[in-house]
């Protein structure tokens, strides 16, 4: 979601002549785009800053701005964190940079930090999508839910979707410059189109509506929320040719007392139940899982169920962290029961190498198998072009062809297997 949104802020800025550089210290405005979802992801935001106020001294010129989450959470404390800074702007303010833009440059300091959503046409602002083959575009913003754990709610706020006029112009302006692939994004994608009351309005549809868009491309959704995917959802995705057979459902724990825990609405039984109907379903499919390693009060038990869960799901991959206390949230607060970092890291890297395993077992299973892959980019080495390519089901496939480009689609059958990629040879 934050990558879409730099690509509408660069967008936005495009407009004021505003060109991007790859050098940091040659730009007249730099702005942070910031992600609170742990500790980690903002301190690393607060040492940019940092960096960027002492580059001030030397160029009073130098205008700077931070906006996402850490903003739109942290505006007391990014001011005094860093005084020097020209913008804080939230995240419901992206579309209001043209005047907030004018502002700064006639040296004002600005803080527009709103909890409305701003109310827009979003195919009104230009957006510089920085892929060429892959375009993202958000369907549905924040969220209802308040896991016990997640900034989001507080940060991005409730569920709103976009109505599906609106997206399939967008889908139809990428598709007409020349992008193969787009994904739909959501913090609760299969959530999409409960706020607009209307019944007909669903990811299903939105799915079945831009498959009838000519062109050969393909469609992705992310992130589903489990209990959120419906029957009719699958049948979409089985009706739709351009619909990857690709399901990322975070799980975030094995133990259903934890998933109680983190207010997940569904139980480690109800999970298995949708992963063994959509597996069923499609038999090529990749499911992906995110994971939280040292939950609150979490014992050693509860752990191993999770690892467990990746085995007996086969899941074919993972994204993993360590729990990260967040401000505003229930579980933040759940001080007693916190977990020494040790503790928390020490399993944190028993998940990791549980992932490694399963993705290596998920991997060799396309051994011999033909996937059908878009190519993303090209590298050369000692005269040799590889082409970095993404199957049907998101796994990365490298193969050596002299006559495709970046943008086709091609077979390829697999003929090793790493731990994070494939390798393969095109079939002619
Ligand atoms: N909406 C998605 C997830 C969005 S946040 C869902 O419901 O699954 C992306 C991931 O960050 C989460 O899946 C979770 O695994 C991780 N995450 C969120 N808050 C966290 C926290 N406080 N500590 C550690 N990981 C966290
Ligand atoms: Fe956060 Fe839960 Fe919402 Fe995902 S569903 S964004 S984890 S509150």
């Amino acid at each position: 979601m934050n990558k879409s949104d730099t690509e509408r802020i660069i967008g936005i800025l495009s407009e004021f002549d505003y060109i991007e550089t790859d050098i940091e210290k040659d730009a007249d405005l730099l702005i942070i785009n910031t992600c609170s979802i742990r500790q980690l992801s903002a301190d690393k935001a607060y040492s940019k800053l940092g960096v960027w106020g002492k580059w001030k001294k030397s160029n009073p010129n130098l205008k700077i701005a931070i906006c996402g989450c850490v903003a739109q959470q942290d505006k007391e404390k990014v001011r005094k964190r860093a005084p020097y800074i020209d913008l804080i702007f939230g995240t419901h303010n992206i579309y209001e940079l043209p005047e907030l833009i004018k502002k700064i440059e006639d040296n004002e300091k600005v803080c527009a930090i709103t909890n409305k959503p701003f109310v827009c046409n979003q195919n009104d602002f230009k957006i510089i999508r920085k892929k060429s083959v892959n375009a993202w575009i958000p369907i549905i913003e924040g969220c209802n839910n308040f896991c016990t754990y997640c900034v989001v709610p507080f940060t991005r706020g409730r569920e709103r979707s976009r109505y599906p006029d609106e997206i399939i112009q967008e889908a139809k302006n990428i598709l007409n410059e020349g992008f193969k692939e787009i994904t739909l994004l959501g913090q609760n994608v299969d959530s999409y189109g409960k706020d607009l009351n209307d019944k007909n309005i669903t990811l299903a549809n939105l799915l079945r509506e831009l498959n009838k868009i000519d062109g050969e491309f393909r469609i992705r959704f992310v992130t589903s929320y489990p209990s959120d995917i419906t029957d009719d959802l699958i049948n979409a995705v089985d009706e739709c040719e351009k619909v990857c057979k690709y399901f990322h459902i975070p799980m975030q724990s094995g133990n259903s007392r934890i998933l109680k825990e983190m207010n997940r609405h569904y139980t480690k039984e109800q999970y298995y139940e949708i992963v063994s109907k959509i597996r069923n379903r499609f038999p090529d499919v990749a499911i992906t899982s995110d994971f939280i390693a040292g939950f609150p009060g979490e014992t050693e038990q509860e752990f191993q169920d999770t690892l467990d869960a990746i085995d007996e799901l086969e899941l074919d991959y993972s994204n993993t962290a360590a729990y990260s206390p967040r401000e505003f949230t229930k579980a933040g607060k759940m001080v007693d029961k916190f977990l020494p970092e040790d503790v928390k890291y020490e399993r944190l890297e028993r998940l990791n190498e549980k992932n490694r395993q399963a993705c290596l077992k998920s991997n060799e299973k396309f051994i011999g198998k033909e996937l059908k892959v878009l190519v993303e980019d090209k590298t050369e080495k000692d005269g040799i072009i590889t082409l970095n390519s993404r199957a049907d089901n998101n796994k990365i496939v490298h193969f050596v062809d002299n006559s495709l480009n970046v943008g086709d689609f091609a077979n390829v059958k697999i003929t090793k297997a790493q731990t994070w990629c494939l390798y393969g040879e095109p079939v002619v």
